[in-house]
C-alpha cells in the first residue's frame, strides 16, 4: 500500500543519512538577525584526545533538546563545539605511547615532542567529532573551535597580559600541590581526597614531646608552635630552642599561632613550611625561614645527609628507626586521616615550595562605582544578585563556599603541551617582559637583546576559562561575539562547578565585564544498576557507542533524559536503554497505524478550523492545547523528563488509544488526525529527532522537522464543554470494558446499557454510536432519568447512572453453579489453612517467613470468598 511506512523502525539503517541531511541543510548554523533572539550553548568542549563516555553523551542528549526545540521556537540558536586540549591528560597520554616505543619527551626535546602531540590531537580529534554527530547533536560545525587553535591561543594571551598590567598575575615561591608523578603543580581542586589509616607517631623533642604523622619531615623543621591560649607553653613562645635529630642538633623558634590546635596531640606542633600549606601560612605570619628538604620528584634533597636520595616512604622507614636506636619514639597509634592525592594518577601530593604565576583572586581590580572589586567578589555578586541562575539551586551555597574559601590560584603547569607562558627573561638578568611574541628590544637593566620564554604552560583551565567568549572572536570585536554573548545556558555535570563553571564566570566578568551565560544547568553523574560510580576498574562502564549501535541513538537519549532529574544522580543498565528502544518503536507503530488511515490526497490538506466536525476532533485538540502548554512550561523549567513522558502519554494512551479508535469510518477526519500527528512529532523531535524525522519523511512535506515551527498554544483549538463530555465517555466505555473482563464476558459478545444521563443526557444521545461501537452494544438505552434497574451491575460517573443487566452478559444459572463449585473450593481450603496455623508443631518448625506467607494467604483467600459471595447475591 502507498501509504504505508515500514513495518519496523530500524534506527541504524536511517540515523547517519538523516544526520547528514540536517547538517547539509544548513540547519544547524543560524544567521546574525537581529530580529530575532539569540539562544546559544557553549558544548563542553570533550579533551580533543578522548572517546565519548556516558558523562558526554548525557551532556549532548540534554543540550541537543533545549538547541532543538529553540530552533524550533524561532530564535537564532547557535550551539558551538569543540574540544579541549586537557594538556596534562594528553600529554600523558602520549608519554606512553612513546614509552612503548622505548622513548621519552626529554629524548625527542620539546619541539619534535609537541609534534608527536600535534598528530595524536589530529588523529583523536576526528573520533571525537563523529561521536559528537552520531548522538545526533545539531551543533554548529563551522563554528567549531579547539581550546589551542590560533584564536584561542591569541585570546589566551591577551588576557594574560591584561590580568599582568592590572597587577592580577605575579610570580612569586608559594607553597603549591604538587605530583611527583606528574611533575607539575596542580590547582587545589584538582587534589582528591582518599582515607587512609596511617600511623601516628609520638616522638621526643628537645624539651617538648609531640605526634606527627610525617616524621621524614623533621628534617625541614624551622618552628615548634603552641596555641597563644595554652598555658602549658607560655614561658616558651618567642624563645629559640635547640632540638637533637638524627643528623645533628637544629635551632627552632616557638611561636603562638591560633591555627594550633591545643587538643591535637600535645598541643604543640612541628612546623616545616616547606612541605605543609597550615605550616607555610604559620611561618608567613611569624616570618619564619622556609627550608625545603623534598625535591620535585619526591625524593629527599642533599641536605637531608644519609637520606638524600630516598624517598619520602624510605626515608620515613630509616629515619624512624634512627629515632628509635636514640630513644625518641615515644609511642606509634592507628591514625586515619584523608590523604591529598593527584586527581589524574592518585599519587600523595607533596605540597612544596616552588617558583610559581598566580592569579590574585583578592585585589581589588574591577571597577564598581566609587569602588573597586576583586574578581572574586565580583563572581559571588553575579550569582548572589540572580544575573546567573544556577539549576538546581542547591549549588548556590557551595558554590559561594567555595569561592568564599578560595585562595590564589596557580597558573602555571611544569608541562609542554598547552598554551605556553607569555612571558619572557633577559639570558643575563632577571628582567622580564610580558609579550606574545619574543622581544626585540634590549633589556632596561642590562642591555642585552637575548631573551629566553618561561618554559611552562598555563593550567588548562585558564584557557577553557574563556570559552563562551574566546569562541565567538573575541580578542576581535566580531559579530559573533557582539550578537551571541552572554550565551543563554551552560549544561554540565555538576562535578565540574568549580573547576570551571566558577572559573568561567570569574574570567568572563573580568575580561568582558559581562556574565559568560544567563543560566547553570547542572546534570547529575551517571551511576551503575546499583547507584555505584562506573569506572574501568570495576567493569561497570557503559559504553554509549555500543549502546546506539544495539539500541538507535533516540533510545539512548531517552534513556539520559526520562527519570532524571537536574542535580540528582541516575542510573543506568542495558535493559533500560533496550526498554526505551520499545519506546521508540511505539512511536514509529502508532504514526505507521495513523498514516493507515490517511490516503496521499488526504496529506495535501491544510488544517484550519472550519475542519474540526466531531466530539473525537474537539476533545483530541483540546487535549493538545493542554500538552503544549504543559510541554513549554516543562521546557521553561528544565524539567525535560516531565515533558518527555507527558508527550509519549498524550501519544499512547489519548491519541492511539482513543482518538485513532473513535475516528474510524464515518467519524474519520483526515484533516484533525494529521495536523494531531504533526503537532507531537513537533514536540517529540527534540526528544528522539531520528525517528520522529523519519516519520515525518513520509509526510510529504516540504521542510525538513528540524526546521519546522514549534507548535503554538491557540485558545480557539479549546472546547472545555465538549472535552468534559468526552472524559465522561471515556471513564463511561473503561467501565464497561472493565466489567466486561471481570464477569469473563466472552468478548465478541454484545450486551445492553441503560444510562440515566441527567444533565450531560443530549450530548450523550448525539454520541449514541460511538458508546455502542466502543462498549460493544447489543443495545444502548438513553433517557434523563429513572428508576434504579434490578438485576443489573450498576455504576456512577458524576450524576450518569450506567446499569449493565446481568441476565444479557451471562448465562445466570450456568453462572450461579461455576461460582458455588468455587465457593466450595476455596472454603475447603481455608479450613485445612487454619488447621495448619493451628497446629503448633508447625509453628515451632516452621521458617518465620513461611508462617508469614501461609497467613497472607489465608487473608487472601478470605477475601476472594467474600467477592464471590458478593457476586453471588446480585445473581439470585
Ligand atoms: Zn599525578
Ligand atoms: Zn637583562
Amino acid at each position: 500500500m502507498k501509504n504505508e511506512i515500514e513495518k519496523a523502525y530500524e534506527a541504524k539503517k536511517y540515523e547517519d543519512a538523516i544526520y547528514k541531511k540536517w547538517e547539509k541543510s544548513g540547519a544547524f548554523t543560524p544567521k546574525i538577525d537581529k530580529k530575532k533572539s539569540p539562544f546559544v550553548i557553549s558544548m563542553p568542549p570533550p579533551n580533543a584526545t578522548g572517546v565519548l563516555h556516558l558523562g558526554h553523551a548525557v551532556m549532548l542528549a540534554i543540550e541537543d533538546i533545549l538547541i532543538r526545540q529553540h530552533r524550533m521556537l524561532g530564535d537564532s540558536t547557535l550551539w558551538i563545539p569543540g574540544t579541549d586540549h586537557a594538556s596534562i591528560a594528553t600529554q600523558n597520554k602520549v608519554e606512553q605511547l612513546l614509552a612503548q616505543k622505548g622513548l621519552d619527551r626529554h629524548k625527542l626535546g620539546r619541539e619534535k615532542f609537541l609534534e608527536e602531540v600535534k598528530k595524536f590531537v589530529a588523529n583523536s580529534q576526528n573520533t571525537i567529532r563523529n561521536q559528537i554527530r552520531k548522538m545526533g547533536s545539531s551543533c554548529d560545525w563551522t563554528r567549531e573551535r579547539y581550546t589551542l587553535d590560533a584564536g584561542l591561543t591569541d585570546a589566551v594571551q591577551e588576557v594574560f597580559i591584561r590580568m599582568y598590567e592590572d597587577g592580577l598575575i605575579y610570580r612569586g615561591n608559594r607553597i603549591v600541590n604538587w605530583c611527583p608523578r606528574c611533575e607539575s603543580t596542580l590547582a587545589d581542586d584538582e587534589v582528591d581526597y582518599k582515607e587512609k589509616n596511617e600511623k601516628l607517631y609520638w616522638i621526643k623533642y628537645g624539651p617538648f614531646s609531640l605526634a606527627t604523622s610525617r616524621p621524614e619531615t623533621k628534617l625541614g623543621d624551622t618552628a615548634v608552635a603552641v596555641h597563644p591560649k595554652d598555658k602549658r607553653y607560655k614561658k616558651w613562645i618567642g624563645k629559640k630552642v635547640i632540638i637533637p635529630g638524627v643528623i645533628g642538633d637544629f635551632e627552632v623558634t616557638v611561636v603562638a599561632d591560633e591555627a594550633v590546635d591545643p587538643k591535637f596531640g600535645t598541643g604543640i606542633i612541628k612546623v616545616t613550611p616547606a612541605h605543609s600549606f597550615v605550616d607555610f601560612e604559620i611561618a608567613q605570619r611569624h616570618n619564619i625561614p622556609i627550608k625545603s628538604v623534598i625535591d620535585q620528584k619526591g625524593r629527599m634533597m642533599k641536605n637531608c645527609g644519609k637520606y638524600a636520595g630516598m624517598t619520602t616512604a624510605e626515608c620515613r622507614k630509616a629515619i624512624l628507626a634512627d629515632m628509635d636506636k636514640m630513644g625518641m619514639v615515644e609511642k606509634i597509634e592507628d591514625y586515619t586521616h584523608n590523604l591529598s592525592v593527584c586527581y589524574r594518577c592518585g599519587t600523595p601530593i607533596e605540597p612544596l615550595i616552588s617558583k610559581q604565576w598566580f592569579i590574585d583572586v583578592d585585589k581589588p581590580v574591577i571597577k564598581d562605582g566609587k569602588k573597586k572589586k576583586s574578581i572574586k567578589e565580583k563572581a559571588i555578586e553575579v550569582v548572589r544578585e540572580g544575573e546567573i541562575k544556577i539549576v538546581p539551586g542547591k549549588f548556590k551555597k557551595i558554590y559561594f563556599h567555595w569561592l568564599e574559601n578560595l585562595h590564589d590560584w596557580c597558573i602555571s603547569r611544569q608541562i609542554w603541551f598547552g598554551h605556553r607562558i607569555p612571558v619572557w627573561y633577559c639570558d643575563d638578568c632577571e628582567e622580564v617582559i610580558v609579550s606574545k611574541t619574543r622581544p626585540v628590544t634590549a633589556c632596561k637593566k642590562c642591555k642585552n637583546t637575548k631573551w629566553h620564554q618561561d618554559s611552562d604552560t598555563l593550567d588548562t583551565w585558564f584557557s577553557t576559562g574563556l570559552w563562551t567568549f574566546s569562541t565567538l572572536g573575541w580578542p576581535k570585536k566580531t559579530a559573533d561575539l557582539e550578537y551571541f554573548h552572554p550565551t543563554s545556558v551552560m549544561e554540565t555535570g555538576y562535578d565540574i562547578l568549580f573547576f570551571w563553571v566558577a572559573r568561567m564566570i570569574i574570567m568572563t566578568t573580568y575580561t568582558l565585564g559581562q556574565i559568560p551565560f544567563k543560566t547553570v544547568y547542572l546534570h547529575g553523574l551517571i551511576r551503575d544498576k546499583f547507584g555505584k560510580k562506573m569506572s574501568k576498574s570495576s567493569g561497570n562502564g557503559i559504553d554509549p557507542l555500543e549502546m546506539i549501535e544495539k539500541f538507535g541513538t533516540d533510545a539512548v537519549r531517552l534513556s539520559l533524559v526520562i527519570g532524571s532529574t537536574p542535580g540528582n544522580d541516575m542510573r543506568l543498565y542495558e535493559e533500560k536503554i533496550a526498554g526505551y528502544r520499545n519506546f521508540i518503536n511505539k512511536i514509529w507503530n502508532s504514526a505507521r497505524f495513523a498514516l493507515m488511515n490517511v490516503s496521499e490526497e488526504d496529506k495535501k490538506l491544510n488544517f484550519d478550523k472550519d475542519m474540526v466536525k466531531t466530539l473525537a476532533d474537539k476533545w483530541i485538540l483540546t487535549e493538545l492545547q493542554k500538552l503544549i502548554k504543559d510541554t513549554d512550561n516543562n521546557f521553561k523549567n528544565f524539567r525535560l523528563s516531565d515533558a518527555g513522558l507527558k508527550i509519549y502519554d498524550f501519544i499512547w494512551s489519548k491519541y492511539c488509544d482513543w482518538y485513532l479508535e473513535m475516528s474510524k469510518g464515518e467519524q474519520k477526519n483526515p484533516a484533525v488526525l494529521l495536523f494531531v500527528l504533526k503537532s507531537f512529532l513537533k514536540l517529540l523531535h527534540p526528544f528522539v529527532p531520528f525517528v520522529t524525522e523519519k516519520i515525518w519523511e513520509s509526510l510529504n512535506e516540504k521542510t525538513m522537522l528540524i526546521s519546522e515551527e514549534w507548535p503554538e498554544y491557540d485558545k480557539s483549538l479549546v472546547f472545555t464543554k465538549d472535552a468534559d463530555t468526552m472524559e465522561i465517555i471515556h471513564q463511561l466505555i473503561g467501565k464497561i470494558r472493565s466489567l466486561r473482563a471481570e464477569l469473563k464476558v466472552e468478548s465478541g459478545k454484545k450486551i445492553h446499557a441503560i444510562i440515566h444521563g441527567g444533565k450531560h443526557t443530549e450530548e450523550l444521545e448525539k454520541q449514541r454510536e460511538i458508546i455502542i461501537k466502543l462498549g460493544s452494544l447489543e443495545s444502548l438505552e438513553i433517557k434523563k432519568h429513572g428508576p434504579k434497574i434490578p438485576d443489573s451491575k450498576a455504576f456512577f460517573i458524576g450524576e450518569v447512572e450506567t446499569y449493565l443487566p446481568l441476565k444479557d452478559m451471562i448465562d445466570t444459572g450456568k453462572e450461579l453453579v461455576r461460582i458455588k463449585k468455587e465457593i466450595d473450593q476455596k472454603e475447603q481450603f481455608i479450613k485445612s489453612l487454619e488447621s495448619k496455623l493451628n497446629n503448633k508443631g508447625f509453628l515451632a518448625n516452621a521458617p518465620k517467613e513461611v508462617v508469614q506467607k501461609e497467613n497472607a494467604r489465608l487473608i487472601e483467600e478470605k477475601s476472594n470468598v467474600e467477592k464471590l459471595k458478593e457476586l453471588q447475591n446480585s445473581l439470585k
